[in-house]
């Protein structure tokens, strides 16, 4: 597995795409036994050949040393690296045009590893807002207490405001990271990712040191928002959600230049944020279906997102397409996503007691927080996934009325009595497609 065949990328000069890529790329069924599908390889720890090896391999592992050209890293121990996780990594990789994947043991740590590697105390952090509520939280608690500020924006397409935050930023300290989570979770609401790159590039002008670009590509991609193609420096992952894609597991991924993902990998080996070999290899799996399953969630979105529209009930709904094309976000929503996914949230009237009575009557939505996966969930931000995240806060950035969440539509138009509350927030499964054709067809 070090030093697999190399991996079949083109039929000619034709590139194969990465759906097809996704059942071959960085295994070799030689290495083990002609096997179809890679094993679980169940070991905490490799047998080097020789001592050398061993030398070699843990200059390799630790980045100290290049290993030549042609060959592999060389396997050492599971919390460094491991088959499994390198093949998902090379995989994710070619789906986010991508040089280099490192996968984690959640998303949180994923993004907590990653903002270990390159902040320092003393440093601010620029962020968007939202942020999923544990993001939020491990900013104004976990990184605050290290010493290091969060200064966070709303408005991610206006530049001016973003550039405003930045000034605030580097009066509190040296901006070493730029968090964004596009589209952000409840919400919806985009960052422009390209206009990021310009404030990141300004404040390296002025400070003498360029911040890394993180960004939190949990809802949309792989398979319709790349960022890196926009700028970004590193692409962050909950695979729990859409790459995982059945609610079976937890995982996270950082997905970057060769360069940056190397300082990252060190200081997962260093801290064991690794992921283990069985999740590893039920994501391989999930990889080979996550094409179809999240342009099926997709239009499934869609249908439902029309129906609530128009529903007399629905106040808002916070559903990218319905953007007015003219706008900032509208624009950006063009210019960096391919689709709209299957996660967003609606308003309702009624308040929170009303919402709860809506999410208490679900049939078929099951009332749980999480998305991405086959089944269709609902939940209600303010009071579950963000009831960590100060209500001031929420206020500034627009969701305080997110809090209350979803509702399945079958009963909400059937039964009047269970009104949906503002900011219910929905992910649409691959199931609900029959749904929606029973029930408005
Ligand atoms: N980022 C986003 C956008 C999320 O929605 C979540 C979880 O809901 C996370 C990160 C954290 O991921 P995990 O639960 O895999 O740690």
């Amino acid at each position: 597995m070090t030093a697999p065949h190399p991996p079949r990328t083109h039929i000619g000069n034709h590139p194969l795409h990465p759906e097809t890529q996704m059942l071959n790329y960085g295994y070799d069924p030689e290495l083990s036994e002609g096997a179809v599908k890679p094993p679980v390889f169940l070991t905490s720890t490799f047998v080097f050949n020789s001592a050398e090896d061993g030398r070699d391999f843990f200059d390799y592992v630790s980045g100290r040393k290049e290993p030549p050209e042609g060959k592999g890293a060389g396997l050492v121990y599971s919390r460094f690296n491991h088959p499994n996780s390198e093949i998902v990594e090379d995989r994710l990789a070619v789906y986010e045009r991508a040089e280099s994947g490192v996968v984690f043991s959640s998303g949180m740590s994923a993004i907590a590893t990653v903002l270990l590697a390159f902040v320092r105390p003393g440093d601010a952090i620029l962020h968007s807002q939202p942020l999923y509520g544990g993001t939020e939280t491990l900013l104004a608690k976990t990184f605050l207490n290290l010493g290091v500020a969060a200064v966070g924006f709303a408005d991610g397409v206006s530049e001016a405001s973003v550039k405003a935050a930045a000034e605030e930023a580097m009066a509190k300290g040296r901006v070493s990271v730029i968090l964004i989570e596009t589209p952000a979770n409840p919400t919806n609401s985009l960052v422009d990712v390209a206009m990021i790159r310009r404030v990141a590039d300004l404040i390296g002008q002025k400070q003498g040191h360029t911040p890394i670009v993180a960004c939190d590509n949990t809802l949309l991609g792989p398979v319709f928002q790349r960022p890196i193609e926009h700028g970004a420096d590193i692409s962050l992952y909950s695979l729990t959600k859409y790459v995982g894609g059945h609610s079976d597991l937890i995982a996270g991924a950082a997905l970057g230049s060769r360069a940056l993902i190397k300082q990252v990998k060190a200081l997962r080996g260093a801290i064991g944020t690794q992921l283990d070999p069985h999740s590893c290899w039920m994501l391989g799996r999930s990889l080979e279906t996550l094409q179809i399953r999240m342009e099926r969630a997709d239009s499934n979105a869609k249908a439902v997102a029309d129906f609530l529209r128009q529903h007399p009930k629905v106040e808002t709904i916070h559903y990218l397409p319905y953007s007015d094309p003219g706008s900032a976000v509208g624009r950006t929503f063009a210019a960096q996503c391919s689709g709209a996914g299957s996660t967003f949230s609606f308003d309702i009237q009624g308040g929170q007691p009303a919402s709860f009575r809506f999410l208490n009557a679900l049939k078929i939505f099951k009332l749980a927080v999480s998305l991405g996966g086959t089944e269709s969930l609902a939940s209600h931000p303010a009071t579950m996934t963000h009831s960590g995240v100060p209500a001031e806060v929420r206020q500034r950035i627009g969701c305080s009325r997110c809090n209350d969440q979803t509702v399945d539509r079958h009963r909400t138009s059937r039964r009047p009595h269970c009104r949906p509350h503002p900011g219910t927030r929905r992910s649409v499964g691959r199931n609900l497609q029959r749904r929606c054709q029973q029930r408005t067809g």
